[in-house]
């Protein structure tokens, strides 16, 4: 016996009472819920994109609903006997959704009609809703157009209603979507606008929608993802992007309107500090690098070798620098490692005749860590940073050993 669904005649039902004709224990997640069929049921299953109801059956807490062929199968909290039950349901959270899809309904419409962008698909989230268009991407005057246009539908307060037909009925009024579906089906109208066959839930006229809020819009393989908000919940999103314009604003010293020039006055100025500190190091580096060779004392076949370590404030990229600064003098090494992460880089000047590459996997076999290169610059990263000043007094070792 398949489920009387309340919601198609009266979307606006928030109670009612039902025999129950079966409830079996499953799992729901993790946890241990039962499954209940009814004779009737306001629930709301999911399905055509719009999310299931929450509520009641009697004590018990509406966890999920789903449809299962032509019976609707709510699973709940606890064991509701059989005979007879009191339902109700979340009514915030069903209007939110009726909210949603009814404009959902109005904006495919607009964008089909004005425009001649399909919709392909619709997604109802917990957050924002979409719908994917077919066709070239929308420019922000068609977005804006849609959205404009549904707005005018909606303060204009037109009925909606569902009307029942066959799939041939409806193709003959004009219903754009194409219904494989065979015997009597279910079309929402929205007077003078749209008809749409449809087994969810709607407001009764188009006030009720709100307002439609149209956000973004993304590429999604080959269509374009249009993502909207429509009544309380457009006022909600509208509000929470005022409040991050507002901090943002605030952060920047700046008023609500100018944050986009203040935005672009702030990137040009961290690029052109991002160029000179580069410089900067790169200048600090050849000085230093001239200083530690005048101060390094030459080994007895006048090789000379600086090794030394970094702490934390060192930049990674100074190391670089440093090394390749020094391994421009002839005769000279450069064993260099960062306490901050274990980061070790040797290099050679090329006449030198030893071999760096070698030199670091040597040191890699007392201290565990990865790297390569060449036989002239070699870098590696050690797992324990912490051992990064006695790896490179053990690769001095090997050097002036080898
Ligand atoms: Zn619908």
């Amino acid at each position: 016996m398949a489920t009387r669904r309340l919601y198609y005649d009266d979307s606006y039902q928030r109670e009612f009472t039902a025999q129950v004709l079966s409830c079996e224990p499953e799992m729901h997640g993790t946890t241990s819920a039962w499954a209940v069929v009814l004779d009737c049921s306001a629930l709301y299953p999911t399905s055509g994109g719009q999310p299931h109801d929450l509520g009641k059956l009697g004590d018990a807490n509406v966890l999920d609903v789903r449809d299962d062929g032509e019976d609707i199968v709510n699973v709940v909290d606890r064991e509701v006997p059989l005979g007879s039950v009191a339902g109700c349901l979340d009514w915030a959270r069903r209007l939110d959704h009726m909210q949603q899809h009814t404009g959902q309904h109005l904006l495919s419409a607009m964008f089909q009609e004005r425009y001649g962008r399909p919709t392909v698909s619709f997604h109802l989230g917990s957050d924002v809703c979409t719908i994917d268009l077919r066709g070239p991407e929308p420019t922000e005057d068609i977005l804006e157009g849609a959205e404009r246009a549904a707005n005018q539908i909606i303060s204009e307060d037109r009925a909606i209603t569902a009307r029942y037909g066959t799939a041939k009925e409806f193709a003959d009024l004009g219903v754009r979507k194409e219904v494989q579906r065979e015997g009597i089906l279910r079309a929402i109208e929205i007077e003078g606008a749209d008809l749409q066959p449809c087994g969810g839930t709607h407001v009764k006229s188009t006030a009720q929608i709100g307002v439609i809020l149209v956000r973004r819009c993304t590429k999604m393989r080959q269509d374009w993802r249009v993502e909207f908000v429509c009544g309380r919940r457009a006022a909600r999103v509208a509000r929470h992007d005022f409040q991050v314009l507002h901090k943002s604003a605030e952060l920047l010293g700046a008023a609500a309107e100018d944050v986009p020039t203040a935005v672009q006055r702030a990137i040009n100025e961290r690029d052109g500090h991002f160029k000179t500190a580069k410089w900067l190091l790169e200048r600090l580096a050849e000085l230093e690098a001239t200083a530690a060779l005048v101060a390094a004392k030459r080994e007895g076949n006048g090789l000379r070798v600086i090794a030394r370590t970094f702490d934390e404030d060192s930049q990674p990229e100074y190391l670089n620098h440093f090394a390749t600064e020094l391994a421009k003098s002839e005769k000279t090494v450069a064993l260099l490692g960062r306490i901050a992460d274990g980061h070790l880089i040797f290099s050679q000047h090329p006449e030198t005749g030893k071999d760096m590459t070698a030199l670091l996997k040597r040191v890699l076999e007392q201290f565990a860590g990865k790297g390569g290169g060449t036989r002239d610059f070699a870098r590696g990263k050690l797992n324990d940073a912490a051992q990064a000043a006695k790896a490179i007094t053990l690769a001095r070792e090997q050097l002036l050993a080898g």
